[in-house]
């Protein structure tokens, strides 16, 4: 055969018998006896992977005609089991001679010596097997082993289509439609169902083989340019649409996207007859092929971005090179993708998304921060899910057991309903709560706070009736941007933010940055110890322009308003009036430049390092009001690290030592009358929180969807009598007070 002309006239006749109006079968045994010929071969034979994973002779042309639909072979025996389950070519001059050969009687293939097995893929998955078989002893040459690649691609085309033989025969596992259950991490708890939609939508491939060769090559060489050009516009863009891991990404796109070695495979598939969608198509088979078998993670990585290159290329040629945030989405959208800016996710309408779903991802990347912000669960680190799921399908986010549910079958579905039914109810029962105020059975007010860091957050105010935010977590901005935000663009937030709050109180956080906190656009800095490196203030005070810079934004945008700040980490009263001095200059050049100055300043301080413990007088007599951080506190209290699972449950809150530092602070705090609120996580924990209220705390501060739960537990509560409870436990050496506090509230009958 005359290797450039041979597929394609071969496409060209498979396409004449596929609009024939003959019975599958006989459609299949004319292919082969064409591929036969075409390729000069004394053999062709089709075999299809059946369920039970056996490789079933399903044509041939040159072995007996009696072995058909008899002979089989499981995946991984003999050669054709070896070119199935590596899903790789096998171009054998000798083929009795290699290893895997396995002798079938039946077949009466001893006269042939050489064969040449290539797979029958599609989405990287083994469908079955084609082989052709001479008698000579010979090497197939390159451009024949392409042509019998590209014809196991129309082959695999026309398999899935119905039209060769019935789909109830071959192996269920190629499609896409059985349950498929995953564990993944949450990174944003809640739970959701809903329709899956692919934030990178693929591109079905519609027509297989070319009309005009010339014409399809123009074609890829225009996508291949666009897609290049738009990759270098989104890694040139100046706005925050991108950041963080996904520059990483896209800069592994640039690179791969210039990669000679895949563009002469796409300008050979494309040689070979198909069209260039195809060609695209063909080429992603092979690297998924090869990204399954694959165990070296960073090979693998590389082979995915190839993958998702491909998929880009298709859209660019299909036109569609958009994400699906502006298609008309499901009223349930559970997102898919491989990971994703916190910016992409934004672009989406908030009200139609439910869950996100990543094969990436990580707790503090910063899509993980704008899920948590809009209260959208999401599970990261699903290996492999992008290529089980499809879009529409069904899904499951259960995002406080880590579980991905696809396609779940209707018993899980009908659990998962009912699941959400009652926490529908528990919602209302909040809701209802929203406008009434913590106040305790003996009448202590409580105030409940919530915390946030985007302007995301604001509705939340409104629909959970905090009174106000305890902490603002300025970083977040930063983080999730691409470069250092503009002073003009932090006046516009911070006065939006005080605007949303419509009156009530704000705290603002100045910039807690390092250890799990990094910004995409700063220099790593290598720490042997980040968490107790060179972080929050530490690094403010040695970049005391960085301060300024936020604390100047912070007083235009609070001018004639309140403005409460505060600085995190703080270690000692010396560094807390270091950071003071800087507020206090900013506001001499507010008073300067004659800007209107807010109409009270309040600075305070976090408590979240325990040295600061142990200088409360002077503490007090400085700070304008506190601000315990107990998830810092935890870690720096015990000697804990806050991110390490194995830990997470060594050391309680809810113990002597720790309620006894709390309660310290507290008391010493009232008797200065100086205002504390408490804003870790601690504070969002019914039990923690009533634990918190025994010992003296009246403002808490949490993230916003834990106002409901622990204001039912404030009205339930007696207050004095959990005081007088708690009383005797702090001289005890107990491990934890946890369940002494729970048969408190068990005793009491309030909600925990
Ligand atoms: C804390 O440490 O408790 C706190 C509220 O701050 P962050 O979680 O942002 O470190
Ligand atoms: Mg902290």
């Amino acid at each position: 055969m005359t290797a450039t002309a041979g597929p394609r006239l071969l496409l060209k006749r498979m396409r004449e018998i596929m609009s024939e109006r003959i019975a599958a079968q006989s459609r299949l045994d004319k292919i082969v006896t064409l591929i036969a010929a075409n390729m000069v071969a004394e053999v062709c034979s089709v075999y299809l992977l059946r369920p039970g994973r056996q490789l079933e002779l399903f044509a041939t042309e040159g072995l007996n005609k009696t072995a058909v639909h008899k002979t089989r072979l499981k995946i991984g025996e003999g050669i054709i089991g070896d070119v199935g389950l590596n899903a790789r070519p096998l171009n054998l001059p000798d083929a009795p001679s290699h290893p895997s050969f396995m002798y079938k009687p039946e077949t009466g293939e001893d006269p042939y010596q050489s064969m040449l097995g290539v797979p029958i893929l599609r989405g990287g998955r083994t469908l079955g097997v084609l082989a052709v078989q001479n008698r000579t002893h010979r090497l197939y040459g390159e451009e024949e082993v392409e042509a019998l690649q590209t014809v196991a691609m129309v082959l695999a085309e026309m398999v899935v289509s119905g039209q060769l033989v019935d789909l109830a025969e071959v192996d269920e596992g190629l499609k896409r439609d059985r349950p498929w259950r995953a564990h993944g991490t949450a990174f944003c708890e809640g739970i959701a169902m809903g329709r899956a939609v692919l934030h990178e939508p693929r591109v079905k491939v519609e027509k297989l083989i070319a009309d005009d060769i010339a014409e399809e090559r123009a074609k890829l060489d225009r996508g291949v340019a666009e897609l290049r050009a738009a990759i270098d516009a989104m890694l040139a863009a100046e706005d925050d649409v991108i950041a963080g891991e996904t520059r990483d990404v896209l800069e592994a796109y640039r690179m791969f996207a210039n990669d000679r070695g895949w563009l002469q495979r796409l300008r050979d598939a494309v040689n070979s007859g198909l069209t260039a969608e195809a060609a695209v198509e063909r080429v992603q088979n092979d690297t998924r092929a090869r990204m399954m078998r694959q165990t070296d993670s960073l090979i693998r990585e590389r082979l995915h971005d190839f993958d998702d290159l491909a998929n880009r290329l298709l859209r660019h040629l299909a036109g569609k090179a958009d994400t699906a945030a502006h298609e008309a989405l499901p009223a349930d959208t559970i997102l898919f993708a491989r990971s994703m800016g916190p910016a992409e996710l934004l672009d989406y309408d908030r009200t139609k998304i439910r869950g996100v779903i990543l094969e990436e991802g990580s707790p503090t990347s910063h899509v993980s921060i704008v899920a948590r912000a809009l209260d959208i669960p999401l599970i990261g680190r699903i290996d492999g899910v992008l290529d089980q799921v499809e879009a529409n399908d069904w899904v499951i986010v259960d995002g406080d057991t880590s579980d991905l549910h696809l396609r779940p079958t209707h018993d899980v579905r009908e659990a998962y309903r009912h699941k959400l039914a009652l926490r529908a109810q528990r919602q209302a029962t909040f809701a209802a709560m929203r406008t009434r105020p913590a106040i305790t059975k003996d009448g202590e007010v409580v105030r409940l706070l919530m915390n946030a860091g985007l302007i995301v957050d604001l509705p939340h105010m409104e629909e959970t009736g905090a009174e106000g935010i305890g902490l603002f977590r300025t970083e977040l901005q930063f983080m999730i941007a691409h470069e250092m935000p503009r002073l003009k663009n932090l006046i516009e937030l911070y006065s939006s933010v005080l605007d949303g709050a419509n009156g009530k109180p704000v705290v603002f956080r100045t910039l807690d940055l390092g250890g799990d906190k990094v910004l995409p656009y700063a220099r790593p800095l290598n720490e042997e110890n980040p968490a107790l490196g060179w972080r929050a203030i530490r690094m403010t005070l040695d970049r005391p322009a960085l301060l300024r810079y936020q604390i100047r934004a912070l007083l235009a945008a609070a001018k004639g308003r309140d403005l409460d700040l505060m600085f995190p980490l703080v270690a000692e009263v010396a560094e807390f009036k270091l950071a003071r001095d800087l507020v206090n200059r900013e506001l001499d050049r507010v008073a300067r430049i004659k800007q209107r100055p807010p109409r009270k300043v309040r600075v305070g301080t976090m408590l979240e390092v325990p040295s600061l413990g142990f200088q409360l007088p002077a503490l007090l007599a400085t700070a304008d009001f506190i601000s315990v951080g107990s998830n810092d506190l935890m870690q720096f209290f015990f000697a804990v690290d806050r991110g390490n699972p194995r830990l997470g449950s060594r050391y309680d809150l809810l113990s002597p030592p720790m309620l006894s530092f709390l309660k310290t602070v507290i008391d010493a705090a009232k008797a200065r009358g100086v205002p504390v609120t408490l804003c870790g996580e601690m504070a969002g924990r019914p039990l923690e929180a009533m634990a918190l209220i025994g010992l003296g705390f009246r403002s808490l501060s949490m993230a916003p969807a834990s106002i409901g739960p622990v204001k039912q537990m404030v009205i339930g509560l007696n207050a004095g009598r959990l005081s007088a409870f708690m009383a005797d436990l702090f001289g005890r050496s107990d491990h934890s007070l946890r369940d002494a506090l729970r048969q408190f509230a068990h005793s009491e009958n309030i909600t925990i």
